[in-house]
């Protein structure tokens, strides 16, 4: 049974990879994908057959997919020759040059969804991926052939919708990085210009995620301002952690000692401390105060 025909000019070679992957991949599942090809002028037409007895709804799902695939990879392709640059100079014509360069092969690694789903972003650009793959699905089950340069023009503009809002999220990521390690880099600064007010300071970090600062003589440093924060203040951990960082700025410690860091609830803390500090900073986990947090005794 004639499963699909698939219609091309020489200008997408790239789909010769692709058709022998498919082949390749159903050859796995144990069924024999015939593919035949003829070449009119500059036109080439391949048809995908299938035996009537390997046929089931799923191995045809299967098989739609995979072409819905290949067509998302070639739109992608299309996509970042041709209108990639047009829309970040346009939309975000406040990037230079070497920040775009910079960008577009993390958009390139979005698009594709193939990099390591490392947050809520990643989730994100593969859920538009995913709809996008839906879309051209419904549209190879409509259709027995499908024209590439056809479905290039046609479809593109449809799709370039969710495309772009893949974009957007890269720079969008790109840019809270980038103002993350501005903020990182001044605060650098401003340790480094000051004279240190304590020679050390100890975070500790209790089993639910409570922050002491105290000196290296035990005493307690971010105390006095917790208490002249306002009640309702006082119970947010967000204004804590605000607090310890600030504290730890103006008194620009020599050495900074994180005593039981795994406690931490907020890896982000930490991370930005040993990147203001750098080689200031030491973890401990084993002092009297570290036996201490891990055995449950009060440290306060
Ligand atoms: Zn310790």
């Amino acid at each position: 049974m004639l499963l699909l025909t698939v219609v091309y000019n020489s200008s997408v070679e790239c789909i010769i990879n692709e058709i022998k992957d498919i082949k390749k991949c159903f050859e796995h599942k144990r069924m024999i994908l015939g593919i035949a090809e003829s070449i009119i002028e500059d036109t080439h037409f391949i048809k995908f057959f299938c035996s009537d007895d390997n046929l089931s709804d799923s191995s045809i799902k299967a098989f739609n997919l995979n072409i819905a695939n290949m067509l998302y990879k070639i739109v992608i392709m299309e996509f970042c020759k041709k209108e990639m640059n047009n829309f970040l100079t346009e939309t975000y014509f406040f990037l230079r040059y070497d920040e775009i360069k910079q960008i577009k092969p993390k958009i390139q690694v979005a698009l594709l969804g193939e990099g390591e789903i490392s947050g809520p972003n990643m989730v994100y650009c593969i859920n538009r991926k995913n709809n996008i793959i839906d879309k051209i699905t419904k549209c190879i089950e409509e259709n027995n052939e499908i024209n590439i340069s056809g479905f290039l023009t046609f479809r593109t503009k449809e799709l370039k919708m969710d495309l772009e809002c893949i974009v957007d999220k890269v720079v969008e990521e790109y840019m809270v990085e980038k103002e993350y390690n501005e903020f990182i880099k001044l605060l650098k600064y401003f340790v480094e210009i000051q004279e240190s007010k304590v020679g050390e300071v100890n975070i500790l970090i209790e089993k639910n995620g409570d922050y002491y600062l105290r000196d290296e003589e035990g005493n307690d440093l971010a105390g006095d301002m917790l208490m002249e924060l306002p009640k309702v203040k006082f119970d947010s951990k967000e204004n804590t952690e605000e607090i310890i960082i600030s504290t730890m700025i103006t008194s620009a410690p020599k050495k900074v000692i994180i005593h039981c860091a795994e406690n931490c609830k907020n890896k982000e803390l930490l991370q930005t401390i040993s990147k203001v500090f750098v080689d200031r900073v030491y973890y401990c986990d084993e002092c009297t105060e570290c036996e201490k947090i891990k055995n449950g005794i009060n440290i306060w």
